[in-house]
């Protein structure tokens, strides 16, 4: 659904930053794991209504490859030609193209990130390089990629994009950031989970600081024009199959972490199934799972099998689960091992609770190995599929591998995941 790009990058890091010289070196980069699937179908040239830009070509794929509107902003110039590489301002960015490399994609981000910071920064203790005391960091500057940013950082590129950290993650008024060469990342922890890392509008300033025109064109009537569901990306395209990927018997302080890093990464959304003991000795994680765009359901406080027992016990188990989960409880439940006697589905819709099942149940909690559940569940997933799997109540760590090759799969595919009971 998305270009496939071959990308081998040669970065020259030394030159145009305000690094001092012994910061920085040269260094080849393969970005060929980032690479995407092609569709020649999609436009080469669209305008921005937001900005009244164009976006074309090398700039275009560049722009969608690397995240778009949340990593570098709308265009706000037209492309410059300057010392025979091509400019174009962006709200976070600026981006520049050589024409004249023979390497396949030759697109760069300038320097900003070593700009704002500046050469007063650099006397800071937060910018002072050295010994490479922190876990991952790197020789050229001292720094490691602060553990706010790491995935991040990597799922847009690396040090290609960003280029190294500068300066260390700096904490104040509840967010941080943390300077790169050719960028400045933010984290907001207060934001949705999409916004919760953005970058200040470094090309903007630059624009304004060089009077660069940022004045609007014209829309040529044949031209696309530029929407979240142009490229497959963000809009909920209806012809895109989805899955529900369902977590039960959570949380678990060692299992759900690794479950929601999953999701997070690979931009699914899930449905976690939660016991009401265990959300109330974990109410972190029913924050996360909220925060992240989550579904939290009803599976009941401790696990019964709810066949055959009385209404007050099955009001008892769904209600004190809710008051464990808070305003945060959709109103789905699942009855534990799907146990169900006639009465089961009428009382727990009269307590407000929709009963959810499963279409695909990979039994993970075999444990047959991650490479079987994940087998399973690609071999009967449909469109529209709900899918079993459990985070907590026992040991899951098949079930999380098998939940990375499954999101890998299937996002290849072209599917999306989506929560439950919205
Ligand atoms: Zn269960």
């Amino acid at each position: 659904m998305i270009l496939r790009l071959l990308i081998a990058a040669i970065i020259t890091l030394a030159g145009t930053s305000g690094l001092p010289s012994e910061y920085i070196d040269s260094e080849s980069v393969d970005l060929s794991h980032l690479q995407r699937d092609q569709d020649d179908e999609l436009p080469t040239r669209v305008y921005f209504e937001e900005t009244g830009q164009y976006l074309e070509d090398e700039m275009l794929e560049f722009w969608l490859e690397y995240g778009g509107v949340n990593v570098f902003g709308y265009p706000i110039s037209a492309p410059s030609t300057s010392d025979g590489m091509i400019l174009q301002y962006f709200e976070r960015t600026v981006l520049e193209y050589d024409p004249d490399n023979s390497s396949e994609v030759q697109v760069q981000l300038r320097h900003l990130g070593a700009q704002a910071a500046g050469p007063s920064m650099f006397r800071s203790s937060a910018f002072e390089p050295g010994e490479t005391t922190s876990d991952g960091a790197f020789e050229e500057t001292g720094h490691a990629v602060g553990e706010h940013f790491q995935r991040y950082w990597e799922r847009h590129g690396g040090i290609p994009i960003f280029g190294f950290p500068i300066s260390a993650e700096i904490t104040a008024n509840g967010k941080t950031i943390q300077y790169f060469e050719r960028a400045v990342l933010q984290y907001n922890p207060d934001k949705p989970r999409d916004w919760r890392i953005s970058q200040p509008l470094l090309g903007l300033e630059t624009a304004q600081a060089k009077n660069v025109d940022t004045s609007r064109q014209q829309r040529d009537n044949d031209v696309a024009v530029y929407s979240d569901g142009l490229f497959g990306q963000g809009g909920a395209s209806s012809d895109e199959p989805v899955v529900y990927l369902t977590f039960d018997d959570g949380p678990s302080g060692t299992y759900t972490p690794e479950v929601l890093d999953l999701l997070y990464d690979y931009d699914a959304y899930g449905t976690f199934f939660v016991l009401g003991q265990a959300a109330e000795y974990y109410p972190d994680l029913i924050q996360r799972m909220v925060d992240d765009g989550h579904t939290v359901a009803n599976h009941t406080w401790d696990h019964p099998q709810l066949a055959g027992k009385s209404f007050a016990e099955v009001e008892w188990q769904l209600k004190e689960t809710t008051r464990a989960v808070g305003s945060a409880m959709a109103p789905c439940m699942r009855p534990p091992y799907g146990s169900m006697d006639s009465n089961t589905r009428t009382w727990s819709e009269s307590l407000g609770y929709e009963v959810i099942l499963w279409d695909v149940d990979p039994r993970d909690w075999e444990r047959p190995g991650a490479g079987v559940i994940a087998d399973r569940i690609l071999g009967s997933v449909f469109p529209g599929a709900v899918v079993l799997l459990h985070d907590g109540g026992s040991e899951r760590s098949q079930s999380v591998e098998a939940l990375e090759i499954v999101l890998e799969e299937l996002s290849g595919q072209g599917y999306r995941f989506e929560p439950m009971c919205r």
